[in-house]
């Protein structure tokens, strides 16, 4: 079994693998540690990652992104269409009650929900780590942000599953940073009353976390975690495109926002110019052809840069407030500070963390893009049964109280309706059993208590729990049924059975008084004792398993023929290098190794192939179209080449002979 670590990010992921030599980063097909969360449809085939990327200038609708914000909501959600639109080309619509994007596939338009578009996008994760490791991939830790609620977990979960990927945990981004760290340092202190305090700072493309973490030996615990969802390097961006749209209106005359095209050529200028900005005090934006034939270009300098986007900064103290409070912690009780994330290379963020934590030094011991994929890795391969890494304990909470409700039992009216049963900072994983007298069959309801700081729009329903068979105990009274509730690994909730249990009189032999007047004595004890499982039923807020089910079999075909696709280009392309190949040889190394006759023949066989290559049914054939003429070629073509062969190695294995004689 495989050992890789994902960190899902909305601009790009990362990927490590462990091997027995350690964690790395892997690189993909064109050696870049990162991969653009980014999946493109086109009339031929879907391009995932790099190839997206490139194709995104010049095919922008059909290109998705934003895979991380999306899955798992719905398309009513009002956040979408008052704040993630404004990131989206793709035109969204809903698809099986969930978000999902319209685009243009083989010719024809087509919808994709983004439990679909993120699993096509996690197979290409897959391929690249298995490509580097020569190994079939299955067993993966998935990185996600610690606000991800139960809808957005299970729609990872299915994605996964498209995928054929089996998460061993989805990890929260900042705790796999914290056990990267953790799991590295030699001197942690030995009392865990006493631990090391240590604030993580993520900054990325589209969101801001601020982790606690309080480290011992052998052991990590969250005390307290803060976000601000909507705060990352594309708000940046895009408060740069408003100020430059405006800028360039009022210069060239070009309304930016009354095209796509422009407005994604401006969002890439802007983000050039931010990152120089980082390194220098000034930055030239130049955006050709941003519309109407218009060369567009200014500059800023990191003061304007800084209060442009005043307003956002402004909101950057919250979460450390927040995060700080609820670990009961002051600013002098943290040891140590960690930035990780693209976005804090901002000199002004960067200030701002200093600022709040009073003038002192900012930590980077980690790599600010990798240390979300390494901690995702070493958390794969502490729960991988192949491999065996130092025990590092985790201890992670959940950021979201949730609540379990009931009707009222007509036999027990001073009963309560509700019970919070995994408060908010409640350990992950964790199971609770939960007990109830009842005369017959009855309903739970589980919701998030408080929505306030989940996602705004999110429905706090996660599911519905059906004991059924419950009937009085054969005295009359109620039955006692205990339920068994879970926040699983993953930060999903579910439950996991009812059972009964009744109270029956055993005789059990006790001890009375001390010493040498001690006796032994038979008392009778009431005790409670588990009778029979009850039959339940359960449904949460999630897709049901035979649409993932089909879902998965389309990828699989989608797959397929993309793979189709390129070996096809593959096996065009070496016909095409065949013809020019051979040509030249013929004229010189194997010049005096074909005799007329096979010559003319092999060179008509070239250039009817070339031609036929440059024809409609040439251009656009079949794999094994394109195989049955290089074959038959190399029929004349591999005895040519066989006879030049022979006779350069002879000579060779003569002067061999020679040698050893
Ligand atoms: P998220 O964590 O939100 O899912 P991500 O993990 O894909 O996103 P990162 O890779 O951490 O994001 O960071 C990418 C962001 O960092 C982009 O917005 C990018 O513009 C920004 N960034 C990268 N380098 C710099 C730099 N030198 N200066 C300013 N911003 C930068
Ligand atoms: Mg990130």
């Amino acid at each position: 079994a495989s050992v890789v670590g994902i960190d899902f990010g909305n601009l790009s992921s990362k990927i490590g693998v462990a091997r027995h030599r350690g964690i790395d980063i892997i690189t993909n097909e064109v050696s870049n540690r990162q991969t653009p969360s980014l999946v493109s449809f086109t009339p031929r085939q879907r391009l995932i990652g790099e190839s997206a990327k490139t194709a995104e200038t010049s095919n922008f609708k059909n290109t998705v992104g934003s895979l991380k914000r999306l899955i798992g909501r719905s398309f009513s959600d009002p956040e979408i269409a008052e704040y993630e639109k404004k990131f989206i080309n793709a035109e969204l619509v809903d698809v099986a009650g969930q978000v999902g994007a319209k685009v243009n596939y083989l010719g024809e338009p087509a919808t994709f929900s983004y439990s679909q578009l993120v699993g096509t996008y996690l197979g290409k994760l897959r391929d690249t780590a298995a490509a580097e490791l020569k190994q079939a991939v299955s067993d993966v830790v998935i990185a996600v942000p610690g606000w991800y609620t139960d809808a957005q977990r299970r729609a990872l979960m299915d994605a996964a599953q498209i995928a054929g990927l089996n998460p061993l945990r989805l990890i929260n981004d900042t705790t796999a940073v914290a056990l990267g760290y953790g799991i590295t340092k030699a001197d942690l202190p030995e009392d865990a009353e006493k631990p090391r305090h240590v604030v993580f700072v993520d900054v990325g493309h589209s969101n801001y976390s601020v982790s606690v973490v309080a480290f011992s030996k052998g052991q990590l615990t969250v005390k307290s975690t803060a976000y601000d969802r909507n705060f990352g390097g594309r708000d940046f961006d895009y408060a740069l495109v408003q100020h430059f749209a405006k800028e360039f209106d009022a210069k060239y005359k070009v309304d930016c926002f009354s095209s796509p095209k422009a407005i994604f050529r401006l969002t890439a200028g802007c983000e050039r110019l931010k990152k120089v900005l980082s390194a220098n005090a000034e930055a030239v934006i130049n955006v050709e052809s941003l519309m109407n034939d218009v060369d567009a270009s200014s500059t800023m300098n990191r003061e304007q840069f800084e209060a442009l986007i005043a307003p956002l900064l402004n909101r950057f103290n919250k979460p450390l407030e927040e995060a700080l409070a609820k670990a009961g912690l002051t600013v002098d009780e943290v040891d140590s500070i960690e930035l990780v994330g693209g976005s804090t290379r901002i000199p002004a963020i960067k200030e701002r963390i200093q600022a709040f934590f009073g003038g002192r030094q900012l930590s980077f011991t980690l790599n600010q893009d990798e240390a979300i994929a390494r901690g995702a890795t070493f958390a794969c391969a502490s729960l991988s049964p192949v491999f065996r890494v130092r025990e590092f304990a985790v201890h992670d909470i959940t950021p979201y109280p949730i609540q379990v409700s009931w009707a009222k039992e007509a036999g027990n009216p001073d009963e309560d309706t509700e019970l919070v049963v995994f408060p908010e900072g409640n350990a992950i994983p964790s199971t609770k059993i939960l007990t109830f007298y009842r005369q017959g069959p009855f309903e739970l309801d589980a919701n998030y208590a408080k929505s306030e700081n989940l996602p705004k729009g999110t429905n706090p329903y996660l599911g519905k729990f059906t004991v059924k068979g419950v009937e009085k105990t054969a005295a009359g009274d109620l039955a006692c049924v205990k339920v068994k509730a879970r926040l699983n690994l993953h930060g999903i909730l579910s439950f996991e059975g009812a059972y009964a249990v009744e109270e029956v009189e055993k005789e059990e032999t006790v001890t009375v008084g001390e010493g040498e007047d001690a006796v032994e004595e038979k008392k009778i004890v009431k005790k409670l004792q588990r009778k029979g499982d009850y039959q339940v039923s359960a449904q949460y807020n999630s897709l049901p398993q035979n649409v993932v089910n089909d879902w998965q079999e389309e990828e699989g075909k989608m797959h397929a023929s993309d793979k189709l696709v390129m070996e096809t280009e593959e096996r065009k392309n070496a016909l095409e290098e065949y013809v020019y190949d051979m040509r030249s040889k013929l004229e010189d190394r194997y010049k005096l190794y074909v005799v007329p006759t096979e010559k003319e023949t092999l060179l008509t066989g070239l250039a009817e192939a070339e031609d036929w290559l440059y024809t409609e049914e040439g251009e656009d054939a079949t794999k094994s179209a394109y195989v049955a003429k290089l074959d038959a070629l190399k029929k004349t073509g591999d005895q040519i080449a066989l006879r030049w062969r022979e006779n350069e190695e002879r000579p060779r294995a003569a002067a061999a002979l020679r040698e050893v004689c």
